[in-house]
């Protein structure tokens, strides 16, 4: 472990099944030390919350929506 291929597979798949405590520590171990991981993991960050809004799952705004 602590490959960055390995690490980014990680990031991605946490957002679809829980790790297990050697997968986080093997994320929590290597991101320190690499940018490019660390960027990755916002993307995606980003991307989720940017689908769930668009799902409506976050409809922070509609109460924002009547027309005056
Ligand atoms: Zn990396």
């Amino acid at each position: 472990m602590g490959k960055c291929k390995d690490i980014t597979r990680l990031l991605s798949d946490a957002l679809d099944r829980s790790l297990s405590t050697g997968e986080w520590v093997a994320i929590r171990l290597h991101l320190p030390t690499c940018s490019g991981c660390r960027n990755y993991r916002k993307q995606i960050r980003l991307l989720r919350v940017a689908a769930q809004v668009a799902s409506g799952a976050a409809s922070v705004d509609g109460a924002a929506s009547r027309d005056e």
